[in-house]
């Protein structure tokens, strides 16, 4: 099949063109990151190519059994240097910002490697000599579906269950704005490939401690009804991630939940991971777009799920994000809906 775009094109060439890859991928994966990289492997292996897929923070636990057989490998400084001197390439999924990727940065810089960067946000054009980034595309996961169909080549299961595990997770199971008919027509072909979506949704959410469920408890408990009803905040301290025995990845799918409440807009979870380390996750019922507000703070995202580290305390991190969040709310130009009751 004819590659649908010329940065496509660039990119089939880029990979016939090299032997030995190293893969990565943005720092706290998802299921998307992890998804398209092994994914991404799968395809690399089946053309007899040589892959190593590294990234600088561990695999989720949700998202652990996706990696066998072929391995991730967690950032250490020494192991990431063989493996770039090894590597004749560096693919980078989903994400096009270069900081994104870590520690692994530094050595982009250093071995002046061949990069690709394979992403679907809006936020970053790419840091590599090809670049192939589609916003319309509802998950890297998407992508590389397409890509590996140009190729001709058809995913094995492993790899179709990969794919479906990037789709689903971006579009929170179907149920955001990005789950169009593009992304239910890969569904039903991945579904065609054999993969069975009740399991490998329980796979990767009946994978969580009992305290995952009782932190979500206490931080829902907790939540804030702001903006006349429109605005849902949720606030996770360093003692509630400690006390329950959490690292950040523990909060997926808890920015979500508020969103069940009649009329809210705009969900924003303050996670302060570790004392003075603030991650602010944004999400959008679907008319206002956040990505603006995180992006201006260095973060970024998508119109309707979004994200920015900040540093500084939990207070600061309001100080700066609720002001902005108002702001896109009052655009708007409605009334707060009827439901909207605190
Ligand atoms: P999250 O809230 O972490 O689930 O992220 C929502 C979306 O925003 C995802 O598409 C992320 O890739 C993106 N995102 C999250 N954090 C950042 C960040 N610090 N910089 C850029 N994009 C981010
Ligand atoms: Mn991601
Ligand atoms: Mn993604």
């Amino acid at each position: 099949m004819t590659p649908a775009t010329p940065d496509r094109a660039a990119l089939h060439a880029f990979l016939e063109r090299h032997q030995r890859f190293l893969l990565t991928t943005h720092v706290n994966p998802d299921g998307d990151a992890i998804g398209s990289e092994i994914a991404f492997a799968h395809w690399l292996l089946s053309c007899g190519k040589q892959v190593r897929v590294l990234n600088d923070s561990p695999t989720p636990a949700a998202f652990g059994w996706l990696a066998n057989p072929l391995g991730i490998e967690v950032y250490d400084e020494a192991l990431c240097e063989s493996r770039f001197a090894e590597a004749d390439a560096l693919v980078v999924l989903d994400t096009g910002n270069k900081q994104r990727i870590g520690r692994l940065a530094r050595h982009v810089e250093l071995h002046a490697i061949a990069v690709a960067v394979v992403d679907h946000h809006v936020t970053h054009d790419g840091f590599g000599q090809v670049n192939v980034v589609e916003p319309a595309l509802a998950s890297t996961a998407s992508l590389v579906f397409e890509l590996v169909g140009e190729a001709g080549w058809t995913p094995d299961a492993h790899a179709a269950e990969a794919l479906y595990v990037g789709l689903s997770t971006d579009t929170g199971n179907f149920r955001y704005s990005n789950a169009d008919a593009r992304a239910h027509r890969m569904a039903a072909s991945l579904i065609e490939l054999g993969v069975a979506p009740e399991v490998t949704t329980a796979r990767v959410s009946a994978s969580a401690p009992a305290g995952r469920l009782r932190f979500f408890g206490e931080v829902l408990a907790a939540l804030e009804v702001l903006e006349g009803g429109r605005l849902v905040v949720l606030e996770a301290s360093p003692e509630q991630f400690a006390r329950h025995g959490l690292v950040g990845a523990d909060t997926e799918g808890l920015v979500d939940m508020p969103r069940i409440i009649a009329g809210v807009e705009v969900v924003a979870l303050i996670s302060e991971v570790e004392a003075g380390k603030v991650k602010v996750s944004l999400r959008s019922a679907g008319r206002a777009s956040i990505d603006q507000v995180c992006s201006r703070f260095g973060g970024g995202g998508h119109a309707h799920a979004a994200g920015v580290q900040m540093r500084g305390s939990r207070q600061n991190a309001r100080d700066r994000i609720l002001p902005e969040l108002a702001r896109v709310l009052a655009a708007l130009g409605d009334a707060p809906a009827e439901g909207g009751r605190a």
